[in-house]
């Protein structure tokens, strides 16, 4: 078996620690990572299980820790919590809607030591903010980003992209711009979770994309260095797959509410693949030892035409839960790649995008109904 990503023979530490504290959300994002069926798994870790967590996870080498969710904020130890990331010597980031967010909580964060805060929008617009989270939550959320500023912490505002905010890209750079934001991530939609349910409804068009990166170009050169702004293209529309998560079991680990273990926030997508506790292991026995982690490191898991390509080491083969998703396998190679046989399965679904109106099928929200629902319709 060949461990590291860069297929040297070393494991690397897990350098990126997530903890998705809860599944909760008061938002009910059509495009949320969560997995659809999150509510099949209600159980969250206690506080000292959390703790325990962050102590394993830094003995081991990681330093960014992630607090996310669901809504970290509906954590009341969430302040302990970070306390303890601080104690330990972690860079901490709480990833938030925002919701939740009072002065009384910003300034018991800024206590306990947390460094940054990623906050994020649906839209520019109050309109589609608010119908894309099935909330009304813009105006609170535009009082949040002030109040972060006014603490002093440094803010990503992080905007999913897709077919119904892509012509807004201009309005949202001038908001966060606006908020004093010093990064912006426009990230454009992965279709795993409830993306995916929701694909159809959200798949841009190739002209659509093409013009928002030409306006990301022009802010780019005109802001300076006032705010970085991420976009990245998504692997939809391009001819090879991205370097997934930089390799499988390769520098990130992702603790699950319940307490399982995750290469990747989406892996759970992945069936037949058992994601071991927290709650019966060390994080040091899952990291090195774990089937689930060691299933797709290094290359020796790969097939053809993967095992015989040139490109290999750039890509990794690309994301295994994509491969899953819209091949049945998740050791094909990424269908992204146009080396792959089934490559045709996303020219369908961009072709298709291109065709379709966006109105013709409703959006499935994300919530407990929902996700019972769709999790009922999976198994049969
Ligand atoms: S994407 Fe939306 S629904 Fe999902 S966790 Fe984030 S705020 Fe909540
Ligand atoms: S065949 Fe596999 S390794 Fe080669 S470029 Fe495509 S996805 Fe990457």
């Amino acid at each position: 078996m060949t461990f590291s990503a860069e297929a040297d023979g070393a494991l690397s530490p897990p350098l990126w620690l997530l903890a998705e504290l809860t599944y909760r959300c008061p938002l009910h994002c059509a495009f949320c990572s969560n997995p659809v069926d999150y509510a099949r798994h209600p159980n969250e870790l206690s506080t000292a299980q959390w703790v325990d967590v962050l102590r394993q996870g830094r003995a081991l080498g990681a330093a960014q820790l992630g607090f996310s969710g669901g809504e970290p904020l509906l954590r009341d130890d969430l302040e302990e919590l970070v306390a303890e990331a601080r104690r330990l010597g972690f860079y901490t980031n709480l990833i938030t809607s925002g919701i939740g967010l009072n002065e009384e909580r910003l300034t018991a964060l800024k206590t306990a030591g947390l460094d940054h805060i990623q906050l994020s929008f649906q839209d520019s617009t109050r309109e589609l903010n608010d119908f894309l989270s099935n909330t009304k939550t813009f105006d609170l959320k535009k009082r949040v980003a002030s109040a972060i500023k006014a603490h002093g912490f440094p803010m990503v505002m992080n905007c999913v992209l897709h077919r119904y905010n892509l012509p807004h890209v201009d309005k949202i750079i001038d908001m966060a711009l606006a908020m004093g934001a010093e990064y912006l991530e426009l990230a454009n939609t992965q279709y795993y979770g409830w993306a995916r349910a929701n694909q159809a409804q959200l798949m841009p068009t190739a002209a659509q994309l093409q013009e928002a990166e030409a306006v990301v170009n022009r802010y780019r050169e005109t802001i300076g260095e006032r705010c970085k702004i991420y976009f990245v293209v998504p692997d939809y529309f391009e001819n090879r797959p991205k370097r997934c998560m930089n390799g499988w079991g390769a520098v990130f680990l992702g603790i699950a509410p319940d307490g399982a273990a995750l290469p990747c926030h989406t892996a759970r997508s992945i069936p037949g693949l058992h994601f071991p506790s927290v709650l019966e292991h060390t994080l040091r026995d899952i990291w090195h030892d774990s089937a689930a982690f060691n299933r797709f490191r290094g290359l020796d898991w790969m097939k053809e035409p993967c095992r015989s390509c040139d490109e290999k080491h750039l890509d990794l083969g690309g994301c295994r839960c994509q491969a899953y998703l819209l091949t049945g396998d998740a050791a094909n190679a990424d269908p992204v790649c146009d080396k792959s046989s089934n490559h045709e399965k996303v020219i369908q679904v961009i072709t298709a995008a291109a065709m379709r109106d966006r109105t013709e099928q409703p959006i499935t929200f994300r919530n407990d109904k929902n996700s019972l629902a769709l999790s009922a319709k999976a198994s049969h």
